[in-house]
């Protein structure tokens, strides 16, 4: 696909490859990679013949935090797990297997989803430097001022847990949380500063790079989007690159209770979120996993939590 069609990027021509099963893996996002890596990704095959079915109502977190009739989503935008047949199921019953609030539909992975225990584990500078007993992680990364640090708090039910990253000497690294003694919430710098000086910023950039290409245990980047504004060029290219480069994604909402009234010229959430899905759908062959969150409701951290386990288990299996 020639990306003239999406003006606002600025990067090379991509083309989709025919969905391919490489060993036991999936690909759930499957851009012609630039470079090949040897990763574990998840993937989910559900295409083509579900494009034509009507849009299906999208569940939302709380009635009461929408004004509008819920949102549709066509089928051939949901995120269906590996392992996972929405074949047989008619619209009402698929509407019952979709997570509030986000494209992802529940498959028989989802369990073990509640956090019991959250301890800061260490602070990394390199890849090589981080823990090395292969637990499986997700790392949740954003432009500073997300409300990344709300939402690590709010998953595992802790007002400070991460103020322990936002320590000096510590927002530059990589931060692991081990969870319940058998995986990791990894936090990673925001990027985006504006004030950070360049070479700053050039070095962050390598390390996360380096992670997101390197960490074989990492089951899932967590890019955070902030919902209550139009998309922004930077989360844009960083979506696009992760998945230029195969990293599996989820793209995680942010600040959904912030309702801008349109007489004001304000866009809702909704609007900001379909937009920037608008935007990125030419890097990938299949939409990824997303999910509406805010800080302030905990709307989604539910969802978050039970995705998070569908996707561990299914990695830790394969
Ligand atoms: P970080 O820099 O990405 O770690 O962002 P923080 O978690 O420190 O949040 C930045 C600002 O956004 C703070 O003023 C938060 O109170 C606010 N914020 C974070 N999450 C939400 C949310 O879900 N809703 C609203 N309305 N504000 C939020």
């Amino acid at each position: 696909m020639i990306l003239a069609q999406l003006p606002r990027f600025h990067l090379s021509i991509f083309v989709k490859p025919s969905f391919s099963l490489s060993s036991s893996h999936f690909n759930f996002i499957n851009p012609k990679p630039p470079i090949t890596v040897a990763r574990t990704l998840f993937s989910f095959a559900a295409k083509s013949n579900l494009a034509t079915v009507e849009p299906i109502p999208l569940p939302v977190s709380d009635s009461s935090d929408f004004d509008d009739a819920p949102v549709e989503i066509p089928l051939d935008k949901l995120f269906v797990p590996p392992e996972t047949d929405i074949s047989s199921d008619d619209p009402a019953s698929l509407t019952t297997r979709i997570l509030k609030g986000s494209n992802i539909v529940l498959s028989k992975y989802a369990r073990d989803a509640q956090i019991f225990q959250a301890d800061f584990v260490k602070s990394s500078v390199r890849t090589e430097d981080c823990p090395a007993d292969g637990l499986p992680e997700f790392a949740l990364v954003g432009r500073s001022n997300v409300g990344k640090s709300s939402l690590l708090n709010s998953l595992v039910r802790r007002k400070r847990l991460a103020l322990t990253s936002k320590k000096p000497g510590k927002t530059q690294c990589i931060n692991h949380f081990r969870i319940n003694d058998n995986w990791y919430l990894v936090d990673l710098p925001g990027y985006g500063y504006a004030s950070a000086p360049h070479e700053l910023k050039q070095d962050w950039n390598k390390f996360t790079k380096d992670y997101f290409l390197n960490r074989s245990t990492l089951v899932s980047v967590f890019l955070l989007v902030d919902a209550s504004i139009p998309p922004k060029q930077i989360d844009l290219d960083y979506a696009s690159w992760l998945g230029q480069n195969q990293v599996p994604m989820t793209m995680i909402f942010t600040k959904c209770d912030k309702r801008k009234k349109k007489k004001n010229g304000g866009k809702k959430p909704e609007e900001n979120i379909k937009e920037f899905q608008d935007l990125i759908q030419g890097f990938f062959e299949t939409t990824p996993p997303w999910i509406m969150t805010s800080s302030v409701t905990n709307q989604g951290r539910d969802e978050i939590l039970l995705h998070m386990a569908q996707l561990r288990n299914y990695w830790l299996k394969h």
